[in-house]
């Protein structure tokens, strides 16, 4: 039976999730054995056009990105967002807190000119996305588990409950206990809460619950005199482009 086809591009990013795969350890590795690698630039140099899956890392940043990530989208039976920057727009979006020309000449200086940009935005502000890693960067154990539902035809599940879930299962002292402010109550699940254990606190970056609002971790705000457009209005690092944080 033939191997389903699989490409991986990037948009403006650090790379570093597509760097996650490369990375990848034994057993994802016999994932990727099962699918064909067709065009993968960080990786090899053949490239083709003809593939089922893309993997799509980064956020698109100029205009003419987007006449591109139509043609992917067009040879892809199945487009799935890599990492914060291609779900969220991430932290590109930080410029679009700025003018846009001053940017430019920030970055390019006298030759601004020659380098087109607008505001930064995800994947999914282009073309329709049908899944998305979330992370910044991605998690491999996710990036297998996604690979996998794809192969066997099934949608991935990824979580929709906040990282504080996580976080009280692997038994860490909520920041806000130590006066510090932490993005968990509002965010997206399946990094274990890695950030708190490590000794800092949630950034965010695997993007929101689908409805913060309602979720019964605004409590956890709520004991500490804060609600949920407090806490977004602090966290701009992920969420720039999404309404919510505007
Ligand atoms: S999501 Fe993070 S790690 Fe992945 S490409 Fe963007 S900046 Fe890099
Ligand atoms: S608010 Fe942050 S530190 Fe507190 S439980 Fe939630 S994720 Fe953990
Ligand atoms: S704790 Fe928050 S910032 Fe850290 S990896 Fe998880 S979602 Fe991202």
């Amino acid at each position: 039976m033939e191997k389903p086809r699989v490409a991986f591009f990037d948009f403006a990013s650090c790379e570093g999730c597509q760097l996650q795969v490369i990375n990848l350890e034994e057993d994802l590795l016999k994932v990727l054995e099962a699918v064909d690698v067709v065009t993968f630039r960080e990786a090899m140099k053949e490239h083709s056009d003809n593939y089922d899956i893309a993997f799509v890392e980064g956020a698109i940043t100029r205009k003419s990105d987007e006449e591109r990530l139509k043609g992917i989208r067009a040879n892809a039976g199945v487009l799935v967002a890599l990492g914060s920057c291609a779900t969220l727009g991430g932290i590109t979006c930080l410029k679009n807190f700025h003018d846009q020309e001053y940017v430019r000449k920030l970055v390019y200086g006298d030759k601004a000119s020659h380098y087109e940009t607008y505001p930064s935005r995800p994947l999914n502000a282009v073309v329709p996305v049908d899944f998305k890693i979330h992370g910044c960067p991605i998690n491999r154990d996710e990036f297998a588990m996604v690979v996998k539902a794809l192969l066997l035809g099934k949608n991935p599940e990824i979580n929709n409950f906040p990282v504080c879930v996580e976080c009280k299962m692997a038994e860490n002292i909520c920041v806000f206990e130590k006066g510090m402010t932490c993005m968990g109550p509002v965010t997206r699940a399946g990094c274990g809460a890695c950030c708190v254990t490590e000794g800092s606190f949630c950034w965010g970056c695997r993007g929101l619950v689908d409805d913060p609002n309602a979720d019964s971790q605004r409590e956890v705000l709520a004991t500490h005199g804060l609600s949920v457009q407090d806490i977004l209005g602090s966290f701009r690092l992920y969420t720039g482009f999404s309404e919510v944080a505007k």
